[in-house]
Order: structure tokens, then C-alpha cells, then sequence
């Protein structure tokens, strides 16, 4: 079903951000298929009611094109400028990515120069901090003196932890992120994705972290959520992702909504849209044609993303005001 067009164009008129990206995870299709042509058509993920079979089914098929593109800097300037681009096309204009050690521990790539081709590609108009992705055992021999360096690197905004959430917590861990935090770097985890609230509470305990990424199962423990929405931690959401990878979660029952109710700060983001098909307008346009949640709603979750991100209150105010003037009838 194509969406109401009013309702597209209203999505649009907001000034959104992005604050839960993973940058290879949003190569663009026309990229893939210029070193994979035998993608002729997008991933069958890209379908609206697709679900994957677990996390490693998912997983395995984005490496599979990540790695395909992903084998220079040079390659993540030319995919940035891409991806950025389309970002100012839906007036997002405030954008949080990571790129995943992963791709320097397996891929043999320099970090430095990785953010440098990130950072090349931000056009005038977005503003865009980049974070490292760490996996949960992605602090082995040779790169913990890539993780510990990382943290002098000027240009890089903080960390996220993400990967297989089962996986065990390393020792490593939680010293680093303190680190991180001391470093003045932001530091974000994934958690509540696929492990339930006791894990959610378990990072917030070990590792601290300013923000959580997903967290959608925190609404499991009523007492959670309440401390959540009291201390005003945010969690960057991403509906559609949920919906084709979270057991039993779909768009229309989505967590969200108790989330938001309770007050606690959800923003919205697209996570890996290579392999969900999804833009940051559709996620706007799937919780309110499926998600029940009304324009007036939409504009806070809006307001949400400006409010966790790595700005100066000068800065968003233009982007604040502008929300606050919308006419939401
Ligand atoms: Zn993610």
C-alpha cells in the first residue's frame, strides 16, 4: 500500500536526525550491484513482511555484502557521499554512524583512514559523528592496541557496542568503555534487541554507556522503563529492523508505544538499510500507518533525536523551533 501522500510530505517537513546507523550496513544497492551483478534485484529482506530465521541468518547475509564493497577507504568515501546524500533528501539533517572494527580486524583496514573517508564525505549541511562498532570479542591480541589507540583519535565521537548480543561480556569490556568515557568519548551499547530487560540493566550497570541502542526489550520490567524515562536515557529505536528480525515483535505491537507512553527518550532510526530496505521517512510513515502513532507523536519522536545528539543547544535550535512550529491539527 503507497502511503497517504500528506502524510509522506509531512514526514518529510520534519527536520529528523539518525542516531542508530550502521554504516555498512547502509551501502547502497546500486553499489553492491556494481561489484555483485548477479544482484539483480534487492535482497528479498527489502519485502515489507520479511522476517529473518535469528540474528546469525541476518548477520551472515549483510557480511556477505559488506565485504563485497567495503575493501578501501576510498570505497566508504564513495558509498558515504551516497548515503549522506539521501539523508539531506529527507531533511535529516543530524546523523550518528559506526563503522565495525570488524572490517579493520578482518578486512586489514586502517581505522584512521576509514573515519578520514567517512568524515570526506559529509556534504555542507549534515552534521555527522562517527562511532566505532566493537563486537563483543573484538578486543583480541591484534586489536586491542587499535581499540585502546582509537581513543586518541580526534575525530571519532565515542564507541557502541554491537554484534551477537548472547555473547559473553569480555573483561575487556567494561575498563574500555570507562576509558572511552574518561577519553571524552561517547559511548554507546546494543542490548534488548534479542536478550531481555535483566541484560538491558546488566550493560546499563557494567558498562555505563550515554545511550542504548535498540532496548526495545526493556519494556519487560516495568521498573526499567520507569528508570529509563527518569534519567533520560535514550534508546535508538529502529522499528523496521524489528520487525523483520525480533521474535514475536512486529510493527503494529511494537514496544515503542509502551516506550514512548512511560517517557522514556526513543528516537528512530533505520540500523542496516541494506538489508532491510527501509529509509528514515518509512520508519516515520511504518509507526504511524501501523504503529498507531499520531503526527503530533511523530513530531516528538522527532524532537527525541535532537535531543540526545552530540550538538550544542545553538545548534538545534533552528531544527527545535522548526518542530515546535509545525502545525500538527
Ligand atoms: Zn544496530
Amino acid at each position: 500500500m503507497l502511503p497517504d501522500s500528506s502524510l509522506r510530505a509531512f514526514v518529510q517537513s520534519l527536520p529528523k536526525t539518525e542516531t542508530h546507523l550502521h554504516f555498512e550496513g547502509a551501502l547502497p544497492f546500486e553499489l553492491l550491484q556494481r561489484v555483485r551483478p548477479e544482484f539483480k534485484q534487492p535482497p528479498a529482506s527489502w519485502a515489507p513482511d520479511f522476517k529473518f530465521r535469528d540474528f546469525g541468518h541476518f548477520e551472515q547475509e549483510l557480511l556477505d555484502m559488506a565485504f563485497s564493497w567495503f575493501t578501501s577507504p576510498d570505497r566508504y568515501q564513495e558509498a558515504g557521499k551516497l548515503i549522506f546524500a539521501r539523508h539531506v533528501a529527507q531533511n535529516v539533517k543530524y546523523v550518528e554512524t559506526s563503522f565495525a572494527s570488524g572490517m579493520l580486524e578482518f578486512g586489514g583496514l586502517d581505522g584512521r583512514e576509514v573515519l578520514a573517508a567517512i568524515r570526506a564525505a559529509v556534504p555542507v549541511g549534515l552534521e555527522v559523528r562517527i562511532f566505532l562498532g566493537i563486537h563483543h570479542s573484538g578486543a583480541g591480541p591484534k586489536m586491542l592496541p587499535v581499540l585502546e589507540d582509537a581513543l586518541t583519535w580526534p575525530d571519532l565521537a565515542g564507541i557502541d557496542l554491537h554484534g551477537f548480543e548472547d555473547a559473553p561480556i569480555e573483561p575487556w569490556t567494561a575498563p574500555y568503555w570507562a576509558a572511552a568515557r574518561r577519553a571524552g568519548k561517547y559511548t554507546k551499547a546494543h542490548a534488548g534487541e534479542f536478550m531481555g530487560a535483566d541484560f538491558v540493566r546488566r550493560i546499563l550497570d557494567e558498562l555505563q554507556p550515554h545511550r542504548i541502542e535498540h532496548g526495545v526489550r526493556a519494556v519487560e520490567d516495568s521498573v526499567l522503563v520507569d528508570e529509563l524515562a527518569r534519567s533520560g536515557i535514550g534508546l535508538d529505536v529502529c522499528p523496521i529492523s524489528n520487525h523483520k528480525l525480533m521474535l514475536g515483535i512486529t510493527l503494529a505491537n511494537h514496544p515503542i508505544r509502551q516506550l514512548f507512553d512511560a517517557g522514556v527518550k526513543a528516537t528512530i532510526s533505520t540500523d542496516d538499510p541494506i538489508s532491510f530496505g527501509n529509509t528514515v521517512t518509512d520508519e516515520y510513515i511504518a509507526l504511524a500507518e501501523r504503529g498507531g502513532f499520531s503526527r503530533k507523536e511523530l513530531v516528538q519522536l522527532a524532537r527525541n533525536g535532537f535531543e540526545v545528539a552530540l550538538l550544542s543547544e545553538a545548534q538545534k535550535k533552528p531544527w527545535m523551533d522548526a518542530l515546535q512550529n509545525i502545525a500538527v491539527g
